[in-house]
């Protein structure tokens, strides 16, 4: 192999102790290539992932790991689906990329799909999460000042406290997290935060002028933290009742995620507007959308919005087969019920370092003592007993496998689980 590196060119590199990617072999060859030529803003877990297939991925020396992460959801119907490859084959052998320029033959398939299971009007076709986030700002901030008739440039967006809607800078703008804030601003005006699972606190932030109430039904980043029941229809009611946006942030929950096709329906509390993504690339892309009601989409007019990879033909093609996987496997009520059963097994481990589990669907969080252990290291022990899984906030262990996981796989996971915690219980 050739390589286009201009030696020359980059200062400070003056010897080869840095293996070139072609020697590279072992593990820790490819975690110093990372470290040496990435931007730090990672910090993996020691595995180097190769393979992955159903619930399961293989590190380059050939160790296994079960995913109880799956890429935060990316990877719902596990990795290497064969219906799923077999759709993005096809379709990158037939049509990959035409822009929106050009109408395709896989797009309005989709789009059609995202309506009917959402029972929605319109949907906008982005690539990820945050791109349609930002999709559905737009949208609202546009509906306030040319529908609601808010003065132009006073709309405002009320978010919860401890939100995740991903990285931008006006998504950033509305997180609570200082990392995630320091020295990134200035921030756009117009965002607002209030508590989570407070409806009293969105009927006293609402004011004339608020456009949307952007809420994840169940917060992931935050530490699967689960509203009381009701929450999203006492948010309906007010949204309602005010005149305001309802806008959930379903890139993480929505899919089957939480034992309900979106994580609204536990509360039977249709928004105005739904975020997907992750998921819907079926573990292979990413492909997100804005789905919305009329009343909320007719703002968009051509040239007002859009992106040049959105709603591509091989994005479209793999979005649909793994709806198809999602209906055909039968991944919503198997999410429920193996998700009520995985709560309950880890409520039933009983130690003394968790002080909490709690969860929705397959979407479960193990909240541990940080006196007593740290959920890094909790996870750091999973690994190396082959589990993937991520810790949050510091406290909390997050579980959210593939939702075709075979429950025997669970089954063992749970005994490891519990191994893991008595051995910190014991400070072995
Ligand atoms: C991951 C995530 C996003 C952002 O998605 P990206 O594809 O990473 O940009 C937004 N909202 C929620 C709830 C998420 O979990």
């Amino acid at each position: 192999m050739t390589t286009l590196t201009h030696p020359g060119l980059r200062s400070g590199q003056s010897d080869l102790s840095v293996a070139a990617p072609e020697a590279a072999r072992t593990a820790a060859d490819y975690v110093r290539l990372e470290r040496a030529y990435g931007a730090r803003n990672y910090d993996p877990l020691p595995a180097v992932l190769s393979r992955g297939e159903g619930s399961w991925v293989t590190d380059v020396e050939g160790r296994r790991y079960l995913d109880l992460m799956s890429a935060y959801s990316a990877v719902s119907f596990g990795h290497a689906h064969p219906k799923i490859v077999a759709a993005f084959t096809e379709q990158a052998h037939r049509l990959a990329v035409t822009s929106r320029a050009y109408y395709n033959d896989r797009l309005p398939l989709l789009l059609e799909r995202l309506t009917a299971i959402t029972g929605l009007d319109r949907a906008l076709p982005v690539n990820t999460g945050l791109e349609a986030v930002e999709t559905a700002i737009k949208a609202a901030r546009k509906w306030a000042h040319k529908v609601k008739g808010v003065a132009e440039g006073r709309a405002e967006i009320i978010a919860c406290r401890g939100n995740f809607h991903g990285r931008s800078i006006t998504i950033t703008g509305l997180s609570t997290e200082a990392q995630y804030r320091d020295g990134f601003g200035p921030y756009p005006p117009g965002l607002k935060t209030i508590p989570f699972d407070d409806p009293a606190a969105l009927e006293a932030a609402i004011g004339p002028d608020t456009a949307a109430f952007l809420v994840e039904p169940v917060q992931g980043e935050a530490g699967i933290v689960v509203p009381r029941d009701g929450y999203l229809a006492r948010c309906r009611e007010i949204c309602a009742r005010r005149r305001v946006l309802l806008i959930c942030d379903e890139v993480q929950t929505g899919l089957g995620r939480t034992g309900h096709l979106f994580g609204w329906q536990h509360d039977g509390a249709k928004p105005d507007g739904v975020i997907l993504g992750k998921a819907l690339g079926g573990g292979m892309m990413p492909v997100s959308a804005f789905v919305a009601t009329d009343d909320v989409m007719q703002v968009f007019h051509p040239g007002d919005h859009g992106s040049t990879f959105g709603g591509n033909p091989l994005g479209a093609a793999v979005a649909l087969a793994a709806l198809e996987v999602l209906e055909d496997e039968r991944l919503v009520s198997r999410s429920r019920e193996l998700g009520a059963w995985l709560l309950d097994q880890l409520r039933a481990l009983d130690s003394t370092l968790v002080v909490d589990v709690r969860g929705r669907g397959l979407f479960l969080g193990i909240e541990v003592d940080p006196k007593r252990v740290t959920a890094r290291q909790v996870v750091d022990r999973l690994l190396a007993r082959g589990i993937l899984s991520k810790d949050t906030h510091g406290t909390v262990i997050r579980i959210a496998p593939p939702l075709n996981v075979p429950r025997e796989a669970l089954s063992w996971a749970v005994g490891e689980i519990r191994d893991v915690l008595r051995e910190a219980e014991t400070g072995r």
